[in-house]
Parts: C-alpha cells; structure tokens; sequence
C-alpha cells in the first residue's frame, strides 16, 4: 500500500479564500475589519517568522492587524498592561501573545489577562471549559486545523477509534475534545503508556503530536489506517534523514540541510507510514499550513460574535 498524501495547501487556501470573502463582506455591509493584535517579547527567532506570518496573511485576507515588539527583558507588568489595554480597545477583536515568552514573565498569568471573547488562540481557561463542555468556543488553532483536513478529504470521524499520541494543553488535549465532539472513540496516549504500539495500531484516525522526530514507526500504524503528523522538528542529523525518508526524498532533505542547516521533519516515520497507512499528512505541507488559517477564522468569528453579528 502506499499512502494518499493529504497535503494541507489547497485546504488552507479554500479555506483563506472563504474568510477573505467574509471580511470583505463585513467590511462592505457593518464597515468594519476584524483586527488581530499579535504581541511578541524578546527576538526568538521562530517566532519572529511565525508572527511575520501571522501579519502577512492578516493583511492578505483584508483583516485589521496590530503588532506590539517588546524588548526580551520587559516586566511581567508591563505585559500585562498591554494585554488589559488590548482587551480594552474596542476595536480590537483578537489577541494573541506568541509563545514562548522569556522566563520573567508569567506565561499562565499573561493567557488568563486575555479577555476569553478576544482569545483566537483558545488557550484561556474559560475556552478550553466550553470546548470540554461541547459548547462554543474559541478553539485552539493546530487542532482545529486537523479537523478540517480530516473533513475536507472525507474521511469519516464518527463512530472512529481516533487515538492521539502526546496530550499537551495546546494540542494532544484539545484534539481529543473536538474528536470526541465529532463522534470518534478516543484513546490519548502520552510518555507513560504502556505497549503504545498495541494501542496506536488499534487506530483508524492516529494522531502524533510528540516533538520527537520520526517517532512514530510502521509497528504503530495499522494497515489503511490514517495518520495525521503534527509533528515539526528542525534536524540537521544526516543519518536520520537517512534513516527516514525513502530514496528520492533523501536528496532534497540533504540539499535543505546544506542550504539552511536543518530540514522539518515530523513525528511519524515517513517511509513506514507510506508503506502502512491509507493517508498520511507530510511534514512539512501538511498540517502546519493550517494553524494560521485557523487563526484567521477565530479572529473573524470573535469579532462577529463579540459585535453580536450572526
Ligand atoms: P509537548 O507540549 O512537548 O507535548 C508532547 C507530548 O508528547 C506530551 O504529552 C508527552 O507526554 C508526549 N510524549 C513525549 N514522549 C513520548 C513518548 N516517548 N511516548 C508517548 N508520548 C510521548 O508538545 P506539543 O506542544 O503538543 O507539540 C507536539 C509537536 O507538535 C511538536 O513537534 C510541535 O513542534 C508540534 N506542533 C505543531 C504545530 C503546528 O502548527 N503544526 C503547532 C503546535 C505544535 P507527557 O505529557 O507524558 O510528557
């Protein structure tokens, strides 16, 4: 067998193009531009490309964007003065602080700052209650995104054993409540499960949101299975790449380590989940391509929601 590529380009961009209508929509008919306010502390240099990324496709999609640059040594007080100024700002309907924050800051504190209507991130407490509780709710970004490539390629949820590998707040967590929303029997497994593989190849839906690269091997994946890779690893270790892709691919992962010193490599074992799965989500080109869409799409709903807009 080998896998069906479910690529997350043309997701994301059907998906853009509906929100940059809506915008436009909203714009014309209510005179407004929902407005995303991105904060960044300190010069980490993934998050200077990721919120570049965010502003970018703000502006392509016609929504309103704020970007607030702080030094890497500002106060935990001076954040959170921000964040109150923000929530605040009637014109502002999200906010997002990029993560990860310097250690003075007290991240917990500065997410349950954000105002729970202007949370497009779906990180505040009182989000991540409603999602539990199967009620509206700003949802986090990454797993939203998996839901709509599972819907987009119809392949079916209900009735599903959907098993999730990691189960941390921002992923492996709120993955398993949308899953369950949808109607999958879930199974999330972490660092002490025991025998994972006699439970991840019991999965028709397996979901690895580890952060170890290739983890996830032919052994965990049962015949026809899908496997969607959250994973995103920067490796520049040679023998891995080896070790991880087929021939073809080998090259090109090369020439990306000489080019850039690293390739992205997600947590599943690429060769083997080809070899085993029905589908299976490429890193990158997959999954990741649709965080920042989601994001989008929270930014418009808060603002309709919080401007009472049906
Ligand atoms: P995280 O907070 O470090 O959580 C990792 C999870 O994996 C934990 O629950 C951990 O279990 C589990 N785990 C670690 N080693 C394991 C093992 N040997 N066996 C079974 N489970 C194991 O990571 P995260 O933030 O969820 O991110 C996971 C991955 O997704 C990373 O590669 C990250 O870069 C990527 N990611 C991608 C996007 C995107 O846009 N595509 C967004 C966010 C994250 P314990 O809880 O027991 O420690």
């Amino acid at each position: 067998m080998t896998a069906k590529i479910l690529g997350g380009k043309q997701i994301a961009e059907a998906i853009k193009a509906d929100i940059k209508a809506e915008i436009a929509d909203l714009t014309e008919v209510h005179g407004f531009a929902p407005c995303l306010a991105v904060v960044r502390v300190g010069d980490d240099p993934s998050s200077a490309v990721y919120v570049g990324n965010k502003v970018k496709t703000s502006e392509e999609l016609g929504l309103a964007s704020i970007h607030h640059h702080l030094p890497s040594e500002t106060e935990n007080s001076v954040l959170l003065d921000l964040v109150q100024e923000l929530n605040e700002n009637d014109d502002v309907d999200g906010i997002l602080v990029q993560l990860p924050l310097p250690p003075q800051i007290a991240e917990r504190e500065i997410l349950e700052a954000i105002d729970p209507e202007k949370d497009v991130d779906g990180f505040h407490p009182v989000n991540v209650g409603r999602l539990s509780q199967g009620r509206e709710a700003l949802v986090p970004c990454t797993p939203a995104g998996v839901i709509e490539i599972l819907k987009y390629s119809e392949i079916p949820i209900e009735g599903q054993h959907a098993v999730i590998v990691g189960r941390s707040n921002i992923v492996g967590k709120p993955m398993a409540m949308l899953l369950l929303q949808e109607n999958a029997t879930v199974t999330i497994c972490h660092s002490r499960t025991r025998e994972l593989a006699s439970i991840t190849s019991q999965a028709d839906i397996l979901i690895a949101a580890i952060g170890r690269p290739g983890f996830v091997r032919g052994e965990h994946i049962s015949d026809g299975a899908t496997v969607i890779d959250v994973g995103i690893n920067n490796v520049s270790d040679l023998d891995l790449v080896r070790q991880l892709f087929n021939e073809e691919e080998i090259e090109k992962r090369l020439d990306a380590i000489t080019r850039r010193g690293s390739t992205l490599v997600g947590d599943v074992h690429p060769a083997e989940a080809m070899k085993k799965a029905a589908a299976y989500t490429p890193v990158p080109g997959g999954v990741g391509l649709l965080t920042i869409a989601m994001l989008m799409r929270n930014t418009v709903e808060a603002a309709k929601r919080r401007r009472g807009i049906t």
